[in-house]
């Protein structure tokens, strides 16, 4: 496994690759590497002959209050994660790699970027689209792996990767949970002992909403209800959003008539997390 840290390196070597017809599989990340990762990585592995995986804590999706600084980076035991997990290169590039100093273009997808995460997070996802526009252009794969634990994420960059011609098949894979629910993230090590059981409600209220629709619920805004009353019922939970949209544009859906998205996030003391379900089958 080689750890790459300069791009135009990485675009090179990059090139020799697709010049002897191997195809590339690309999983970005912010590192912290866990099972939610390696779900992506495996799936890369298993159809591809060459994997990259980046690691970079993107400063350009962080808001000044968030935390981009105690972001974790364990970045050794990053390495040995992507090494057993069997990767070819690992993109490790420095800050000022990606945004040198002058650096004054940005991508922004409209409209489905300033819903959801994008209103309480301005911004976040400009900086998530550049990112991988720019990650994608070196690293020029074939498949590029997203996990549907950051649904919204995927939805735009898939959004982009259409709009701008970027010649990549977008794959997005399931989300990967903890025994009792909790979606796998980064940021659960923020969580203390009883915020990480009050996290289970995130999982919880989405199973509430998988059910009543289930059972016939049709009416988003009922549906919302019942999952807020169920959510706050732990004290230390705050509801930034709960919602039912459409699984392409993102918007809201009063009445459930087809496929959609049941998104939230929530605040469990200080720390933000998120999650989904997507429901098929109406
Ligand atoms: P991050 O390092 O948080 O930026 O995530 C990198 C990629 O891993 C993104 O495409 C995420 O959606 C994906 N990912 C993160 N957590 C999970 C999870 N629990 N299950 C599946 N994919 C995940």
């Amino acid at each position: 496994m080689k750890v790459i840290r300069e791009a135009r390196k990485l675009n090179n070597l990059v090139k020799i690759i697709k010049r002897s017809g191997k195809s590339i599989g690309f999983i970005p990340t912010m590192g912290a590497l866990h099972l939610g990762h390696l779900s992506l990585i495996d799936r890369a592995r298993k159809e591809n002959d060459i994997v990259i995986v980046s690691i970079f804590v993107n400063r350009a999706q962080f808001g000044p209050k968030e935390d981009f600084k105690k972001y974790p980076r364990p970045l050794k035991g990053d390495l040995g994660f992507c090494r057993k997990a069997g990767a070819d290169l690992v993109f490790l590039p420095e800050d000022k790699t990606m945004y040198p100093y002058g650096f004054s273009t940005f991508v922004n997808v409209e409209g489905s970027s300033s819903v959801l995460c994008g209103a309480s997070r301005p911004g976040h996802f400009r900086g998530v689209t550049t990112v991988v526009a720019k990650l994608l252009n070196i690293t020029q794969p074939d498949t590029l792996y997203l996990g549907q634990k950051d649904a919204q994420q995927a939805i735009i960059i898939a959004r982009m990767v259409t709009d701008l011609n970027f010649p990549v098949e977008v794959k997005v894979m399931p989300i990967v949970r903890e025994k009792d629910g909790l979606a796998l993230s980064s940021r659960n090590i923020y969580l203390n002992k009883k915020q990480r059981i009050d996290a289970q409600v995130l999982s919880k209220a989405l199973w509430l909403g998988k059910s009543l629709i289930d059972h016939g619920q049709r009416d988003a805004s009922r549906i919302i209800l019942r999952m807020k009353q169920l959510i706050l019922k732990k004290k230390r939970a705050r509801i930034d959003y709960i919602a039912v949209v459409d699984l392409e544009d993102l918007k809201n859906i009063k009445k459930i008539t087809q496929s959609c998205l049941i998104a939230l996030a929530l605040r469990i003391g200080k720390v933000r997390l998120i999650d989904n379900i997507i429901i098929n089958g109406i």
